[in-house]
């Protein structure tokens, strides 16, 4: 293994003006004391994206650029939002680093546990997660909302990493398989996991953000889950066709109990062939469009043409 890799920080940042000075000097200072002590090449570098920011954001990560040896930027010519924003740094910077990392822009997440996922992906692991430990310093909504995420996710079958946001590192030939991922609705808490090799995780406490605010609104966090829901899984129609089928059940238990009533003489006029077939066509009905459902959601995933399967090494 490569005793001294080139990493890189990706970050990408949306109206980060407040906290973009303080966040590239910690991050400079963490790639400099890593490199003096020879665990990094000299070369490793941090690069923050700015996501069309309307603030000073741009003219700051030029400054930044400019003053610190191993800072860079990308600019982006709109705000395209944090996932993409992120893609676009991971794809842009992926042959230029043995390993990119990525980190918000705002602090949030604890630039001391970079060493640790250095010296695990030296140790051969394709994949680190910064995993949060506690949600002490986040609000009450937050936490909260943050476990209904998982929750959701959990019983959707979305296969994702619990607590863990986008902190993370990859290595080369992971960033290589996600640029082969060409969808649009990108959710990479899921997509990297999907993608396979050796990974691991740290732990790390959750800070308060340094300075600003956040730029993920209720809004904007309900279109977040929903998109990972809808992109990693069908299982929204499967519950469709297994409501159906349960309706058809009910209604076949009714159909028993309905001739029975007839057989006792126990019933009021016109009900059973009001309400049976009612229960009987609902079911069928939903019962059929759950499973047109699953063929759309069929088509929907070869549409999406991911790629099946990589190929992690050879023997001849
Ligand atoms: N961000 C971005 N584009 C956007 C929104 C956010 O690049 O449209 C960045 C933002 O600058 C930060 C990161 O994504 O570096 C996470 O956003 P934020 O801290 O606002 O989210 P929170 O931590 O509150 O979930
Ligand atoms: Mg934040």
């Amino acid at each position: 293994m490569n005793t001294k890799p080139i990493v890189g920080i990706v970050s990408p940042c949306y109206n980060e003006a407040l906290v973009l000075p303080e966040t590239s000097a910690q991050i400079n200072a963490v790639l400099a004391d890593l490199a003096a002590r020879n665990l990094i090449s000299e070369k490793s570098f941090a690069v923050f994206i700015d996501d069309g920011s309307k603030d000073q954001t741009w003219s700051i990560i030029e400054q930044q650029a400019r003053q610190l040896a191993h800072i860079k930027g990308l600019k982006l010519a709109g705000n395209v939002g944090h996932q993409k924003a992120l893609l676009a740094g991971l794809i842009t910077f992926k042959d230029e680093a043995d390993a990119l990392i990525s980190i918000d822009a705002d602090l949030q997440d604890d630039v001391r546990v970079i060493e640790d996922m250095i010296v695990k992906f030296k140790s051969g692991t394709d994949v680190v997660y910064g995993v949060r430990k506690e949600r002490v310093t986040d609000t009450f909504f937050k936490r909260n909302t943050a476990l209904l995420f998982y929750r959701l996710m959990k019983i959707m079958k979305v296969n994702i990493i619990y607590n863990h946001a986008d902190y993370r590192l990859c290595s080369q030939r992971v960033l290589n398989a996600l640029s082969e991922f060409g969808e649009v609705n990108l959710f990479l808490r899921g997509i990297i996991p999907s993608i396979g090799f050796r990974s691991d995780v740290v732990y790390y406490d959750r800070l308060e953000r340094f300075a600003g605010e956040s730029k993920y609104p209720f809004r904007k966090m309900a279109a977040f889950a929903w998109n990972g829901v809808t992109s990693f899984s069908n299982y929204p129609l499967k519950l469709v066709t297994i409501v159906g089928f349960v309706i058809f059940f009910f209604c076949l238990l009714m159909t028993g109990y309905a001739l029975f009533a007839l057989y006792t003489g126990n019933v009021v006029p016109g009900w059973l062939s009001t309400v049976l077939p009612m229960y009987f066509l609902g079911g069928v009905q939903l019962f059929c469009f759950g499973i047109i459902g699953e063929y759309i959601g069929k088509i929907y995933s070869e549409v999406k043409q991911r790629p099946r399967y990589f190929i992690d090494k050879r023997v001849d």
